[in-house]
């Protein structure tokens, strides 16, 4: 870990809000429905603990650059699971992404973290390279040549950082779906709406299928679906890093790019990255030009589940005999106060039988880059959500966001469980598809 010179306090662009560090009771509410306090059982590894060493730096008796401070606050994974459990409303989500933004400002980034930072900045926002980017993963993959190196062992001897990397990494998707690949999907029968659909970075090239999967259940749901041809990565995972002028960027880019009065609702099938565009507004908030465009726009976004329920959308009709674990994705549940929604429209699917697991609220581990970036962490705290899952005897694992589907997938490949993990759009799609 990098420490530059003594530096006492934040600087003033991006600062976490002393009123909201206040905001801290220290009742310790939160403390089991920390993922991290739950595998590390460490003070400082808790929502409290860092809220405290946050507390200390702004108020000038400890340096951003100590590196205690450093560690445990890249150890949190944002979550958010301490907000919901949270009496007193503490939104540690500004907090932890503020302190992030003041790391990266003062040049404090963990090693692990800053190769990653610079992929996001500047393969993340331009398509063209992400695609490129997928297109190299894809061959080595698919070439045979993961298998040999794996199979080998070599990374594990020469460089094991790599061989995490290359045993954390994402499958890609046969053939992937960006904004260039496909513009617009007509709504079956009659139009009931006009919506506009993000493609989003590692779904795109990943989760296509999911992508797929979605405009079908959109188009059956009467929607008019069109896909905005400049739109961007969401820039999440820049936020959550600290890229915040990244994200920024990112975010004036996806405004324009889908022109919020043209649609119902933008929709978002990745809880990531609507929870993050649900929160253009605060990111842009001291922009003169695009602050209240960005509200306009917040007001349009729709998670792919949320919009289904409001709508009404209707439920397949043919009996899908199953039993269902629907796995809360953090940033839905925690970040969008969305839980209910999914579960109403796996239930309404006859034969389903839906299976709540042991704290169905936990992080699985994945968390953006967390997965690749904090590595044994990620998969200490996955364990404890496969054991739970394990528990229940249920195959089925449907979830909504791509981190989680690829993190779970991964996990049951390591353990050897016959798991299948699907999009919410992949369940719904094969319940119709069925009839
Ligand atoms: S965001 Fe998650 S990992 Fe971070 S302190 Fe809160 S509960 Fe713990
Ligand atoms: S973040 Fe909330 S729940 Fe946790 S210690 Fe502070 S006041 Fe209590």
């Amino acid at each position: 870990m990098s420490v530059a010179a003594p530096r006492v306090g934040f600087s003033t662009d991006d600062a976490p809000d002393p009123a909201t560090i206040a905001t801290c009771v220290h009742c310790g509410l939160c403390l089991n429905e920390c993922p991290t306090y739950r595998v590390l059982r460490l003070e400082m590894d808790s929502p409290r603990g860092r809220i405290q060493l946050t507390k200390a730096v702004s108020d000038g008796h400890m340096s951003l650059t100590s590196p205690t401070f450093l560690k445990h606050t890249f150890r949190c994974l944002d979550c958010r699971a301490c907000e919901t459990a949270c009496p007193s409303g503490v939104k540690y989500g500004e907090i932890i992404e503020d302190v992030r933004a003041q790391t990266v400002q003062a040049g404090l980034l963990p090693k692990a973290r800053r190769i990653a930072d610079l992929v996001l900045r500047h393969v993340f926002t331009r398509p063209q390279a992400l695609r490129l980017l997928g297109q190299g993963l894809r061959l080595y993959q698919r070439s045979g040549l993961q298998w040999l190196v794996r199979r080998s062992r070599l990374l594990h001897a020469l460089a094991p950082p790599l061989a995490r990397l290359d045993e954390m990494s994402p499958p890609m998707s046969a053939s992937f779906l960006q904004a260039s690949d496909l513009r617009f999907v007509p709504a079956e029968g009659e139009r009931r709406y006009r919506v506009a659909f993000l493609t989003g970075c590692i779904m795109s090239l990943s989760l296509a299928d999911a992508h797929r999967a979605s405009l079908r259940v959109l188009a059956r749901a009467g929607c008019d679906v069109h896909i905005p041809e400049h739109q961007q990565c969401c820039g999440a995972l820049h936020v959550h890093g600290g890229a915040r002028e990244t994200a920024r960027d990112l975010a004036r880019r996806n405004i324009d790019a889908f022109a919020a009065d043209a649609y119902d609702a933008i929709i978002v099938n990745s809880a990531g990255c609507g929870s993050t565009l649900k929160e253009y507004g605060h990111l842009l908030a001291g922009d003169p030009v695009y602050g209240d465009r960005a509200r306009a726009f917040v007001a349009k976004v729709r998670d792919f589940s949320e919009f289904l329920a409001e709508i009404e959308a209707p439920a397949g009709s043919a009996a899908v005999e199953r039993e269902v674990i629907y796995q809360d994705a953090c940033h839905l549940v925690h970040a969008q106060g969305i839980s209910q929604q999914p579960r109403d429209l796996i239930g309404a699917i006859p034969g389903v039988t839906l299976v709540e697991t042991a704290n169905p609220t936990i992080c699985c581990g994945a968390a953006g880059l967390y997965s690749a970036t904090d590595t044994e962490v990620s998969l200490q705290i996955l364990d404890e959500k496969l054991d739970a899952i394990e528990a229940t005897g249920a195959r089925t694992i449907v979830s909504g966001n791509p981190g989680c589907i690829l993190h779970l997938r991964t996990g049951a490949r390591r353990r050897g469980l016959d798991l299948q993990v699907m999009h919410l759009a992949e369940f719904l799609d094969s319940a119709n598809a069925a009839e």
